[in-house]
């Protein structure tokens, strides 16, 4: 298989220069996207010493993987990052290159975009392969960018037929990581970074990172509270019931809002994609922009006092009444039963 026109995932690192989440995410969509194009997966990883991830992006469906290493590539910054992605797409020619649309990538994607003079689109929530008419033109298997449009009232489909490669970021958790094939391959491709020292403008002199204290992504159970819990003091039921189940306490982007509780627990298309097992939506009234980043949840329990609620159209089970009421007596129901 020739290794031009592939599916390039732009691998972002996190600390201890271990793939970030939403790259091996974006391996595994890569993989079934080249898949239906037949042609290989292609990984771009740059950093100090990030060589022992190769085995990982490998059994998530990498088939080659282009890596530079240097020590001044440790953390990323601008300049060096976007001419080696810049200088490894030019060589190696790929249709498609997806980021995670996380603050990195939304910084390098429109460097490279700009200076590539190619089509960027930003927070994609699918990506499909298909065919595109206009002005009479056919295009065959190109890139179905999808995202929500218009303060989340449309969902667009944005298409770059004529120039290569397509590009777009994506959010993270709303790919589906893929099983791991223990033992798969891929082909190392080694490349000296030829940077200059006026390839680094920028030092980074230290670095701090925060403890995620909130992990909504990793949760079986997330308990939701919207608008309808009604205070700050009344996120304590929330709190109450996740807790009980053993969940994560997540929020619409309304109760963020309103002051209720931190950014860190928002769920929906500016907030957390969550798939849990069970999601439990209290006073929540279920907008296309809330349900973005949770109706892949498995099972859902909708709490509203509104029975026309549109969360009601996607909940498993819906109680219609008073979440100040419902709430406790799931929690002494539930204990009751353990
Ligand atoms: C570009 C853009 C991005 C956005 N991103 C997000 C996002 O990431 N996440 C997000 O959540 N929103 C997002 N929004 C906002 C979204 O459009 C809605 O405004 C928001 O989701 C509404 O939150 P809510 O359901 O808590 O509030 P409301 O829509 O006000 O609903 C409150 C619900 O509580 C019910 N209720 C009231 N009292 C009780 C009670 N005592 N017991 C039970 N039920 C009760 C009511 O019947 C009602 O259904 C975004 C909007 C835009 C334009």
């Amino acid at each position: 298989m020739s290794a031009e026109n592939s599916v390039m995932v732009y691998i972002q690192q996190q600390s201890g220069a271990k793939a970030a989440e939403v790259s091996l995410e974006l391996i595994s969509k890569a993989r079934e996207l080249a898949d239906e194009l037949g042609v290989e997966v292609s990984a771009a990883l740059f950093g100090e010493r990030v060589a022992a991830e190769i085995p990982r992006l490998a059994e998530l469906g990498a088939d080659r993987v282009y890596i530079a290493e240097d020590p001044r590539l440790k953390f990323y910054t601008p300049v060096p990052y976007s001419k080696l992605m810049i200088r490894t797409i030019q060589e190696r020619k790929p249709q498609i290159v997806l980021y995670g649309a996380t603050t990195e990538g939304r910084d390098l994607a429109p460097r490279v975009a700009s200076c590539l003079k190619v089509g960027l689109t930003a927070d994609c929530t699918d990506l499909r392969i298909g065919d595109h008419t206009q002005q009479d033109k056919e295009y065959k298997h190109i890139l179905y960018q999808i995202r929500p449009a218009f303060g989340g009232n449309i969902i667009a489909t944005i298409v770059c037929p004529e120039k290569k490669p397509q590009m777009a970021t994506v959010r993270e958790g709303v790919m589906r990581m893929g099983q791991p094939q223990p033992g798969r391959k891929a082909e190392t491709v080694r490349f000296d970074p030829a940077l200059g020292p006026e390839d680094f403008p920028t030092e980074i002199l230290s670095r701090v990172l925060e403890e995620k204290t909130v992990n909504l992504k990793g949760a079986n159970i997330v308990v939701s509270g919207g608008v309808g819990v009604g205070s700050k003091e009344n996120f304590r039921l929330i709190r109450e019931l996740a807790e009980t189940l053993g969940g994560e306490v997540g929020a619409s982007r309304a109760a963020v809002d309103a002051g209720f509780i931190g950014k860190e627990h928002q769920v929906g298309q500016t907030g957390v994609t969550v798939r849990p097992k069970l999601y439990i939506a209290c006073g929540i009234s279920g907008s296309i922009q809330h349900r973005a980043g949770m109706d892949g949840s498995a099972r859902i329990i909708a709490i509203n006092t509104d029975p026309e609620a549109p969360i009601f159209s996607i909940a498993h089970y819906g109680i219609v009444g008073d979440l100040g009421e419902v709430i406790p007596r799931m929690i002494k129901a539930y204990k009751a039963r353990v």
